[in-house]
């Protein structure tokens, strides 16, 4: 039997409004490096042949085009805003393909506010139009498991929100955050892979930075970091040669093997 895989996919580094953002003509908006667009903010995690998302971007068609991805078997989100769950709609092709539902992991909080925002999908009453087939799956604090792989969800500020990163194998992916908790930061030790959010140089409530991210890199001390959510003050090149050898900006397309826990 072939030995077990697990490897990410960033699907998208950018920011809730995308780079380049509509009507922007900065550098980096305009910049020719493939590099500089940056789809909004996902990952997917590719275990043992089957696909794991985190958040469905607005962009999640183009990005499923894009990287031809071929099973979704389960999505986890960190939230619920809008740069994190507006394509949701577009996984039916998934359902047709794959048959029967698919298992949505989030906060009570995180799902509540997507069955607001879907009403129809989650509207129990016939209907002649195809609407995507899922089942929501509440986690607390504690692992779930994921056809056989541990995800534990790991507590986030996120300006005066709470939402969560996900720690996996040895990789962990905290997006949208300002601030990790003591308790959290105790649960990122000895990681290989580490994303985490750095949107620019100058502070954001909601928003880690490039500065404050470096200084949480420096405390966990993981292999690799990855940054992202990345907004349009950051040229991918000129802020990569600023970075720590260790240290990198995250882009569309990036693919990272992992080590699974206990390997
Ligand atoms: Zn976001
Ligand atoms: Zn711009
Ligand atoms: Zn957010």
């Amino acid at each position: 039997m072939a030995a077990d895989s697990l490897s990410i996919t960033v699907l998208g580094s950018g920011t809730s409004v995308g780079i380049p953002t509509i009507g922007c003509h900065c550098a980096v908006c305009h910049s020719g490096d493939p590099h500089d667009n940056r789809l909004r903010p996902s990952i997917l995690v590719n275990y043992n042949g089957r696909g794991i998302l985190v958040d469905t971007t607005p962009d999640f068609r183009q990005q499923a085009l894009r990287f031809k991805i071929e099973r979704i078997d389960a999505i986890l989100f960190t939230h619920a805003h809008a740069d994190h769950i507006m394509g949701l709609d577009d996984v039916r092709p998934f359902n047709f393909y794959q048959g029967g539902v698919i298992p949505i992991y989030g906060s009570a909080q995180t799902l509540e506010n997507i069955e607001r925002s879907f009403r129809y999908i989650f509207d129990r009453n016939e209907t002649e139009s195809s609407r995507p087939r899922l089942t929501p799956q509440a986690f607390d604090n504690e692992p779930f498991d994921v056809f056989g792989l541990p995800f534990t969800p790991i507590r986030l500020s996120h300006g005066k929100g709470t939402v969560h990163g996900f720690r996996f194998g040895s990789a962990a992916y905290l997006t949208d955050h300002s601030d990790i908790p003591p308790e959290s930061m105790e649960q990122l030790k000895d990681l290989d892979v580490l994303f985490l959010d750095a949107l620019r140089h100058r502070p954001h409530p909601t928003h880690s930075t490039v500065e404050r991210s470096i200084q949480s890199v420096s405390e966990l001390k993981p292999k690799d970091a990855y940054f992202t959510h990345i907004c349009h003050d950051l040229s991918h090149a000129e802020t990569e040669k600023t970075l720590p050898p260790h240290v990198h900006l995250a882009y569309d397309g990036l693919e990272l093997q992992v080590a699974l826990p206990h390997a």
